[in-house]
């Protein structure tokens, strides 16, 4: 009987295993590779102020083509932060980064480069450490990075995850919370979050559809954020009601296909210069009301 009960649950269990642990082991055997190949390549969203009317930051977001299709950060990131692989993943990310907007960011001390980090290379053992030597050799003002991070970074943090937090900002690193309002914590928590600014979830703003209705959690979220002397960006705006919306509540920057999607180093000039054009035409529409 036991031979059978363990037979049974062998032909239940097998065949999903199988193929989840196929997915699993190719998209980390691909991922490597393409690691070692240096076919991990970074996209760049600007993120733009409204009150100053121009591209304020540029956010890298990670991108894998693989055999003539991309795939998803949705999809990769969980895998190279179970294998390990995001550690080196994303310091190759950050030092491509500051090679790229080293000339964007140089001409004006108010310009950023923002960076995903996951909670898995704060664990490791001196990420404080490799970040700021990394700035230092590509000529890169700590003060210009933002790190992005979710709040389910302190969700379990201990006290070597806080301490890299705590070197990186003394250095003048900034830290955004990403994703903010989708976490477990009250909003009530944020003040207790050793971070510098928070990023409203798109969730939060697609919301808004036309403008008129009034929304209560998006002026809480950011008056929240404001009394506490946080900066606050809007993230996944598409629509100009979304952004005038967004403006009107001082919201301090904004981010979305409104403005420009992400893209790679050859179409950064046109995604500021779109960027700029969308900033006119929400500036004209709020002058019209
Ligand atoms: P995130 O950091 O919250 O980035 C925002 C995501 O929303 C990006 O997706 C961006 O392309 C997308 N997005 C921007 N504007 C709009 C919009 O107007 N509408 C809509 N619908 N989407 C918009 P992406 O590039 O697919 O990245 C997804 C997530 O993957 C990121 O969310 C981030 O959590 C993670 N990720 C990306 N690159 C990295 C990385 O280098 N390291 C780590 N640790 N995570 C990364
Ligand atoms: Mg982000
Ligand atoms: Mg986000
Ligand atoms: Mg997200």
């Amino acid at each position: 009987a036991a031979k059978a009960a363990g037979k049974n649950r062998y032909m239940r269990f097998q065949p999903a295993m199988m193929t989840a642990l196929v997915q699993r082991t190719d998209m980390e055997a691909g991922l490597r590779l393409a690691v070692d190949n240096d076919q991990i390549s970074v996209s760049y969203q600007p993120v733009v102020s409204p009150r100053l009317g121009e591209v304020i930051q540029f956010e890298a977001l990670a991108r894998w083509e693989r055999d003539g299709r991309n795939v998803p950060p949705s999809q990769f990131i969980p895998t190279a932060e179970r294998s390990g692989l995001i550690s080196v993943v994303g310091l190759q990310m950050m030092r491509e980064s500051f090679i790229q907007l080293g000339p964007w960011l140089s001409t004006d001390a108010g310009r950023s480069l923002a960076v995903n980090v996951s909670g898995v290379q704060l664990r490791d053992c001196d990420f404080a450490g490799s970040v700021l030597g990394m700035a230092g050799s590509h000529g890169m003002d700590p003060r210009q990075l933002v790190l992005e991070v979710t709040e389910s970074v302190f969700f379990d943090a201990d006290e070597h995850v806080i301490s890299q937090l705590a070197s990186l900002r003394s250095a003048g690193v900034r830290v955004a919370l990403d994703d903010f309002g989708t976490g477990y914590s009250s909003l009530g928590r944020l003040q207790d979050l050793p971070v510098d600014a928070v990023k409203i979830d798109q969730s939060f703003v697609s919301m808004v559809r036309t403008g008129a209705e009034k929304l209560p959690i998006l002026s809480s979220m950011i008056n929240m954020a404001h009394s506490l002397g946080l900066g606050v960006t809007a993230e996944g705006i598409e629509t100009s009601a979304q952004a005038a919306y967004l403006t009107d509540l001082q919201c301090d920057a904004l981010q979305g296909y409104l403005f420009s999607v992400p893209e790679s180093e050859a179409g950064l000039e046109q995604a500021i210069s779109r960027s700029t054009a969308a900033l006119e035409a929400l500036e004209g529409l709020r002058l019209r009301r």
